[in-house]
């Protein structure tokens, strides 16, 4: 069935994969496409950095798992929690995750960045044969210049196959969200980009200043609070306004209480654990649009985390009892 709220409202329900398999339980569970690959397991489990034709045989395997469908493939995002040696991570950063990590790392490593965004561009060939589509996406981009030089890169690997007769397709360029400073200038970042697509996990961890893969501060990092659920709403607000195509891949996209808000948000386009996508098209199918609006005006006059949490969880027994 495709995703509809209750009023027919389109969307778009997407998964997060890291690996083939992924690949084929998110059309399994009926996602309509990929919406994070996070490639950086193909580089986690290499001695080395994977070659170009090993990583191009890769994501077209990938395509091939979900055909016709959208494949939206994150560069590297090494570093933080995630480290290999063969990149220099032989030094210990007092603060991994505000250090070397993601695009800065590709941008000190131009020959591995190009070899990847080859690969990748590649891929969106034998997509686009396929009636298909290869979206590239950049983690953690911070500055407008960031997303700049991305550009130029990909030129770059766009002449150079071009010079090597390599069939190739250009991808639109997104950028993922993931930095508060991003969020903050929203606006003017959007002249760089084809698409946006919120990693939450991220930036409520660094909107919060709460690491989110630790216990003692997870009552901060939580995504219903009102500073997070005030800025998704302002990002959100601002790309609908500029025509710019958004999705939130964080984990939140699959969490019943903070759907319905982005919903309300006017967000049409969600990725997600391919095990969620069946809980969440049942319960789009329950609310309507203006509904969501109503639900969410509602939790965004709310001032703690657990009045919002409160309110949502009785909103969405509600709606969907068997889902609460
Ligand atoms: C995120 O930060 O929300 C995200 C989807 O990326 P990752 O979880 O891989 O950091
Ligand atoms: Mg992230």
């Amino acid at each position: 069935q495709p995703a509809t709220t209750a009023d027919g409202v389109p969307l778009e329900l997407l998964a997060n994969i890291n690996n083939l398999p992924d690949a084929r339980s998110a059309v399994a569970m009926g996602a309509s496409g990929v919406g994070l690959y996070r490639t950086e397991y193909l580089y986690l489990t290499h001695p080395d950095v994977p070659d170009e034709e090993e990583q191009l045989e890769v994501y077209c395997s990938i395509v091939d798992a979900c055909p016709g469908h959208r494949m939206t493939l994150r560069t590297l995002d090494i570093g933080g929690d995630k480290t290999v040696p063969y990149l220099g991570h032989d030094h210990q950063e007092a603060n991994p995750f505000m250090g070397w990590r993601s695009i800065r790392l590709s941008f000190e490593h131009p020959a591995l960045f190009l070899k990847q965004v080859r690969a990748a561009l590649r891929a969106a060939a034998h997509a686009a044969d396929q009636g298909g589509q290869v979206r590239l996406m950049f983690p953690m981009i911070t500055t407008l210049e960031e997303m700049r030089k991305v550009r130029n890169m990909v030129n770059r690997a766009c002449r150079q196959l071009t010079a090597e007769k390599k069939p190739f397709r250009r991808t639109p360029l997104g950028m993922m969200l993931e930095v508060p400073a991003a969020a903050v200038s929203i606006d003017t970042m959007l002249e760089e980009v084809d698409f946006v697509s919120v990693g939450s996990n991220d930036l409520v961890q660094y909107l919060m200043a709460a690491d989110r893969d630790n216990p003692k501060v997870s009552h901060l990092c939580q995504p219903l609070s009102p500073p997070v659920l005030r800025t998704l709403a302002n990002v959100i607000r601002v790309c609908n306004e500029a025509d710019v195509p958004i999705t939130l891949c964080g984990e939140m996209a699959g969490q019943t209480r903070a759907f319905v808000l982005l919903l309300g948000m006017g967000l049409r386009s969600f990725s997600m654990s391919p095990a969620f996508v069946p809980s969440i098209k049942e319960l789009a199918a329950k609310v309507s649009q203006s509904h969501a609006e109503w639900i969410l005006n509602r939790a965004l006059k709310l001032k703690t985390t657990a009045h919002v949490n409160r309110f949502m969880s009785e909103q969405v027994k509600k709606l969907a009892p068997r889902l609460s």
